[in-house]
């Protein structure tokens, strides 16, 4: 039997023009999901791989408690995880509470007073310039005589090699690279363009460390940063890695040396990664690492749809439908904040939890304007779920990610058509 499936969406709120617009698109898109799907199976290889190959047992789901001496199921899942990334050495801890915090510890644990930070791609992620001290800020680097430096990028999003090489001095002890755009315009990096990067820079000043802030571009593509020289890549598990269902904590992996300094700050010198008992975390850990290449696919596949659909209503997409992706947000560009406002009330109605909820503008700790968040989420804030937001400033700016299956993602992007032609911002 055939089902009539625009039947359904029209009980779900869909009209029938906004459903075969989404149907128009998705047949231009056929090979790109293709490929995403090819990527996803050779990632998922790697991981299945990984839990083979370091003995993965029932025994490791279960967790410690007080101080968490001989964790076997954390140091275990440590080792799945320097596995996939292909690094010497991880540090995945629940104790670690967000991406911001992951990438604090690894620059404050692996820098001194008097070494200098670069970021050699422009401004960083809106959290990170407290954490830096671009933005004044309690216990900052700054805060700690940790200088840093900037080279923005040149006028296409391309590296500003003779700047970079100007910039890098006596003092310049780690390089920060961020691979995904967070809440700008310009565009992630490839794979192969960070790893350009890094033996740029190693080539000018070959003993500095190289520290890839990975949020949101995992799972991406079927290589690592790590697999080309960074001696540290860092995400949230509320991203990619923790495929929805990790219910908070962060990754660090590396190079020993690296990862060894970063758990001596976790935790306490003396007692480094010894401590930290994992609680109830690690079978969702575990798991939503198994699930995460597929959980990334559908979210990837959730941003090329947004792509195909905005950009054929005549709005700027970053990146383009017919761009590569390397992480998985879309930027869509409304240049108009009740655009903004009414995609961001689209994907909170098609949300599993707190569909009912209107998503309001709001000052948040860490970003400099209001920023409008759209999240019906199992775990609270977890952006691998369906999610958008955007600061309410110029160019009113949307940024959607996750969706941890793609059905689901399908429907939010059509929700989010369907809240804009109910306001009468588009016509379709
Ligand atoms: C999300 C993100 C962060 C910060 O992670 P939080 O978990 O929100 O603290 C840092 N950098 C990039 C590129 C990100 O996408």
């Amino acid at each position: 039997m055939t089902e009539n499936i625009n039947v359904f969406y029209k009980e779900a709120g869909i009209d029938e023009d906004v459903y075969l617009l989404g149907e128009k698109i998705l047949f231009k898109l056929k090979d790109k999901f293709a490929r995403i799907d090819e990527i996803s199976e050779i990632n998922q290889l790697k991981v299945l791989n990984a839990f083979k190959e370091c003995n993965v047992s029932e025994a490791c789901l279960n967790g410690t408690t007080g101080y968490g001496y001989n964790d076997l199921g954390r140091e275990t899942l440590e080792k799945v995880y320097a596995k996939v990334f292909k690094t010497e050495d991880a540090l995945v801890r629940p104790q670690i509470t967000c991406g911001t915090h992951a990438l604090a510890l690894a620059l404050m644990s692996n820098l001194r007073p008097g070494d200098e930070l670069l970021s050699p791609v422009g401004k960083p992620y809106d959290t990170m310039e407290e954490v830096i001290g671009i933005r004044p800020s309690v216990g900052s680097l700054k805060e700690y005589g940790i200088s840093y430096r900037q080279v923005d990028l040149l006028e296409n999003d391309a590296f500003d090699y003779e700047g970079i090489k100007n910039a890098i001095n006596e003092k310049t002890k780690l390089v920060t690279i961020q691979r995904s755009k967070g809440y700008q315009t310009r565009k992630s990096f490839s794979v192969d363009e960070i790893a350009h990067l890094i033996s740029y820079i190693k080539s000018v000043k070959p003993e500095v460390k190289v520290m890839v802030d990975n949020c949101y571009g995992e799972f991406t593509e079927v290589h690592e940063p790590s697999e080309y020289g960074a001696d540290m890549v860092v995400g949230s598990l509320i991203k990619n890695p923790g495929g929805g269902l990790a219910p908070i904590g962060g990754y660090i992996a590396g190079t020993k040396e690296c990862v060894e300094n970063a758990a001596y700050r976790l935790t306490s010198p003396g007692l480094g990664r010894e401590v930290g008992a994992s609680l109830n975390a690690l079978r969702s850990l575990y798991q939503g690492f198994f699930l995460a290449p597929t959980v990334t696919a559908s979210a990837l596949k959730g941003a090329l749809f947004a792509a195909g659909i905005y950009e054929l209503l005549g709005f700027k997409c970053v990146p383009s439908m017919n761009e590569t992706r390397h992480d998985i947000i879309q930027a869509v560009t409304f240049n108009n904040p009740d655009m903004l406002i009414a995609f961001c009330e689209g994907i909170q109605s098609a949300s599993p939890i707190d569909a009912f909820v209107r998503p309001e503008p709001s000052d948040m700790p860490g970003y400099d304007s209001k920023v409008i968040m759209a999240a019906g989420t199992f775990i609270s804030g977890a952006s691998i779920e369906l999610s958008a937001d955007g600061p309410l400033r110029s160019p009113y700016a949307a940024y959607f990610q996750g969706g941890i299956t793609w059905p689901h993602v399908k429907y939010g992007i059509l929700s989010t058509v369907q809240q804009l032609k109910n306001k009468h911002l588009i016509t379709v």
